[in-house]
């Protein structure tokens, strides 16, 4: 079957063999197909589907297009942790020095941002000498002797799902259940962690508008996973707003440290032991969520996740002193306080259009390669749920060179405000445990 008959099949909703996925990556791979047919049969998938067989396919083909990480020789159990991205999404950088003071080992390959979405990679290039890239072996060797390392995702592992993901980022077809699937869980099952934790997010702010829709890819993630050999957990929270306070590089890590110390907004708070959570439930360390929760809390209040932050920032050439000195990280030109035009409470805040300030000044890229300003971004000084009186501040913009006058009214029109009490929204709608890990005997 050639490239064109696979397209026509799918656009006529057809459900394809294992046969036609196969050749379809492989055509791709080789330069046979071209970027406008596999755009065109992206689309056809975002309208018509891909059934649990195809997508299984889909991220097998993804997977068996390049390496996969062999972590059998780090020792203990390995911990990966994904989220299918949102606003202010500090979660992965608290994660790591989290789990790690619990004793897994935490294997993290992260991208850069891109369309609305923050990356880790580049909020980890705010802090001074912070080296993003290691090897292959520099990240095992950091993951034996520290038990957490972090990298930017690297080209061997899942490489079609990275030529997909940058034609379904130009081609409006990122919003396709089959198709994050397919996309996280290749790259989940070629990065080879024993426990993989997914943060689904819905709401505004997320490539899941609907509940109901995260919770159909939370379990497609989880089935396509089992079929492939990995047990997945998958937690649902909520993006309607912005997770914590920061939007922006600098902003964001600042945040992380607050959160290490015991001192960050409840919500991040919240998320960062839920998911560290599970992970620690399913790696086998602590018998439920409530104990393992407890213990992950402690580390917060006696000062062993902001150490173990520092002992990552240091393992990769980073500079910790910005723990004192905030103005070691990127700054912005100037910050501007945005006050509130009425009084009452947040009844909500719009995620997507906060990002879009974000952007405005800076902190977002168009493209792969646009540069991106570290130092701006978007501080949150009211929630959904807190009382506000005309005139106060509601949010602070940190600017850069651009004129920041149309990320001002993008940042006003983001708030809508109610004249009676608001109930702060559900963070975690749903979670589900995958098995717990067992460590497989070694063969004699
Ligand atoms: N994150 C991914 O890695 N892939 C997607 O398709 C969407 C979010």
């Amino acid at each position: 079957m050639n490239i064109i008959e696979i397209i026509d099949k799918k656009r006529r909703g057809l459900t394809h063999t294992e046969e036609e996925i196969t050749a379809l990556v492989n055509m791709m791979e080789s330069g046979k197909a071209h970027d406008y047919q596999i755009a065109a049969w992206l689309m056809a998938v975002c309208i018509n589907g891909l059934d649990m067989d195809e997508t299984t396919w889909l991220t097998k083909a993804f997977v068996d297009s390049g390496k996969k990480l062999d972590l059998s020789g780090v020792g203990g159990v390995v911990v990966d942790k994904h989220s299918t991205g949102g606003v202010g999404d500090k979660t992965t950088l608290a994660l790591l020095p989290l789990l790690a003071t619990a004793g897994v080992k935490v294997a993290k390959l992260s991208g850069r941002g891109l369309g609305f979405t923050g990356g880790t990679i580049d909020k980890l290039e705010a802090i001074p000498g912070f080296q993003v890239s290691l090897s292959t072996a520099e990240f095992i060797k950091q993951l034996r002797q520290i038990g957490m390392a972090i990298s930017s995702q690297t080209k061997d592992l899942a490489p079609a799902d990275g030529k997909i993901y940058a034609l379904r980022d130009v081609t409006a077809t990122v919003e396709s259940i089959p198709l994050i699937a397919a996309s996280v869980i290749s790259k989940k099952v070629a990065a080879g962690a024993d426990v993989i934790v997914l943060d689904i997010k819905y709401g505004a702010g997320a490539f899941m508008h609907s509940l109901e829709d995260a919770k159909l890819l939370a379990f497609t993630c989880r089935e396509v996973g089992a079929r492939l050999g990995k047990s997945i957990s998958t937690v649902i929270s909520a993006m309607n707003q912005p997770l914590g306070y920061a939007v922006g590089h600098s902003l964001e890590v600042l945040e992380t440290v607050e959160l290490l110390k015991g001192e960050g907004s409840q919500d991040l708070e919240q998320l960062c032991l839920r998911l560290a959570g599970v992970a620690l439930v399913c790696a086998g360390t602590h018998p439920s969520l409530t104990e393992a929760e407890e213990a992950l809390k402690a580390t917060l209040h006696n000062g062993k996740a902001l150490e173990k932050f520092r002992e990552l920032i240091v393992a990769q050439h980073g500079d910790p002193y910005f723990f004192q000195e905030h103005a070691l990280l990127p700054q912005p030109d100037k910050i501007l306080m945005i006050p509130s035009a009425h009084s009452g409470y947040v009844a909500n805040i719009d995620a997507m259009e906060i990002a879009k300030a974000a952007k405005l000044v800076g902190a977002g890229r168009l493209t792969k390669s646009c540069p991106i300003n570290l130092g701006v971004g978007v501080l949150l000084r009211k929630r959904i749920g807190d009382e506000v009186r005309v005139g106060e501040t509601l949010v602070e913009l940190y600017a850069g060179e651009n004129d920041p006058k149309e990320a001002i009214q993008v940042l006003k029109g983001a708030f809508s405000y109610s004249d009676t009490p608001v109930e702060p929204p559900e963070l975690v709608a749903e979670v589900m445990l995958g098995e717990v890990y067992q460590a497989k005997a070694a063969t004699p």
